[in-house]
């Protein structure tokens, strides 16, 4: 027995009063986007939750594994649908059942949206409940813990029916909240921070730091492969490539040895401050969690924020680590981030950083040189790619040709 259409609840969404349909356009914006590929849906957005017909081609559990992961979603069920009809209902019941174990018990729980039905809650309850035991041999009923719980959704347009409720990704539909530029470094933490930005429907693009030859093709190209990870969930996402080299040997040059690491960040600031402004953004994020290595404790964040006034959001802050391997896993960043390449910072790392960096002696060792130039040259030379789902690199193509003249 097919199901004939997706359930989709909203999420926090429902509590936005006024924004409401923007929420919902956006949400409505997304799904589609991540349904494109296959076949036999039709997305219908609706006031209070969204419905996606499902024709007979659909692949229905493929369906709920990419609409799962859209944020914005509370959860979703596979349903059937029918006329207010009492035969039909009870017909769809009885199909049902057919597909209950031996020996299974169920609950019938029926939702009257529609005032107007002529059955009464209970009554209806109590009519489904008989037609099932009737239809069905050794099924019993069980109100408490049910195997079967089967939802009844009487609504002006029609019954839905379903027994399954799977959990969706929850947080806000991203675009809905504006546009933030994301460090991404290619570690394990600054990915993390991304999802979890857009989570609260806030839209990235990506930038990165790349110092060649210090740092390899194969660090960039990790950096590009957790981009497209990362626009799984989200559609397409841009990534940009800072020219780093030229920065960072000048800072080398003019920096106290133990000061490097926080110019270095200082100077990522200013540049991501002038790309940010370009793309039209409001708030740079970052991988920052307190106290996790000598960049990251508050005297040091305090002495690199301050070449900046823009928002800088570091939504992993206060979480243990282990909780952000956690969160890792589960986005499905972590193998390719535990990747050993290094990047531009593991190099240039001194030995012996300070880990309470005094704000004032960064700005005196900065001071020595006129940093804007390079700062704004950097921001000019960035190298922009947009990358989706099924974005392949340069070398895959490159081998994808191959393979293809060879066979
Ligand atoms: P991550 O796991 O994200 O690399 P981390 O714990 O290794 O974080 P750091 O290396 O100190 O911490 O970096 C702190 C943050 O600075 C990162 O989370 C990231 O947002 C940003 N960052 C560091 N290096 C780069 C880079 N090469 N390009 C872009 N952003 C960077
Ligand atoms: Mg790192």
């Amino acid at each position: 027995m097919k199901f004939d259409h997706l359930l989709v609840r909203y999420g926090e969404l429902t509590l936005k009063g006024s924004n409401r349909k923007k929420f919902v356009n956006a949400l409505k914006d997304n799904v589609i986007r991540s349904l494109q590929s296959l076949e036999g849906t039709h997305v219908h957005g609706k006031r209070d939750r969204m419905y996606i017909s499902l024709t007979e081609e659909a692949d229905v559990q493929e369906v709920i594994s990419r609409v799962t992961k859209i944020f914005g979603i509370k959860s979703v069920s596979p349903v059937h649908k029918t006329t207010q009809e009492l035969e039909d209902i009870k017909n769809l019941c009885r199909e049902l059942a057919q597909n209950f174990n031996s020996g299974d018990t169920f609950k019938i729980d029926v939702k009257r949206v529609d005032k107007s039905f002529p059955l009464d809650t209970y009554e209806l309850q109590r009519e489904l409940g008989g037609v099932i035991l009737q239809a069905t041999e050794d099924i019993t009923v069980d109100v408490k813990q049910p195997d079967n719980n089967v939802r009844v959704e009487v609504r002006m347009d029609g019954v839905y029916i379903y027994t399954e409720v799977y959990e969706g990704a929850g947080g806000l539909p991203v675009g809905s909240g504006g546009k933030t530029l994301l460090m991404l470094s290619g570690g394990i933490d600054s990915p993390v921070a991304g999802m979890e930005i857009m989570k609260r429907g806030v839209r990235i693009e990506a930038i990165h730091f790349h110092s060649p030859p210090f740092t390899s093709e194969k660090a960039k190209e990790k950096v590009i492969e957790l981009t497209r990870i990362l626009s799984e969930r989200v559609g397409p996402i841009k990534l940009h490539i800072v020219p780093f080299t030229e920065l960072q040997k000048q800072i080398n040059k003019v920096v106290h040895p133990r000061y490097t690491m926080t110019s270095t960040r200082r100077m990522m600031l200013r540049v991501a401050d002038i790309v940010l402004e370009r793309i039209g953004g409001h708030a740079i994020v970052n991988g920052e969690n307190l106290g996790q290595v000598a960049s990251q404790t508050l005297k040091s964040m305090y002495a690199i924020n301050n070449v900046t006034s823009t928002p800088i959001l570091r939504p992993l802050v206060s979480l243990d680590k282990e909780d952000i391997v956690k969160k890792a896993r589960e986005i499905g960043t972590f193998d390719v981030s535990i990747e050993p390449y290094e990047d531009c910072c593991t190099i240039f790392t001194p030995k012996n950083p300070v880990t309470e960096p005094d704000f004032d002696k960064v700005v005196k060792y900065e001071s020595v040189y006129n940093f804007d130039e390079m700062v704004q040259r950097a921001a000019d030379n960035v190298e922009t790619i947009t990358i989706n789902k099924d974005y392949k690199s340069e070398k895959d193509k490159d081998t994808d040709a191959l393979i293809d003249e060879l066979f």
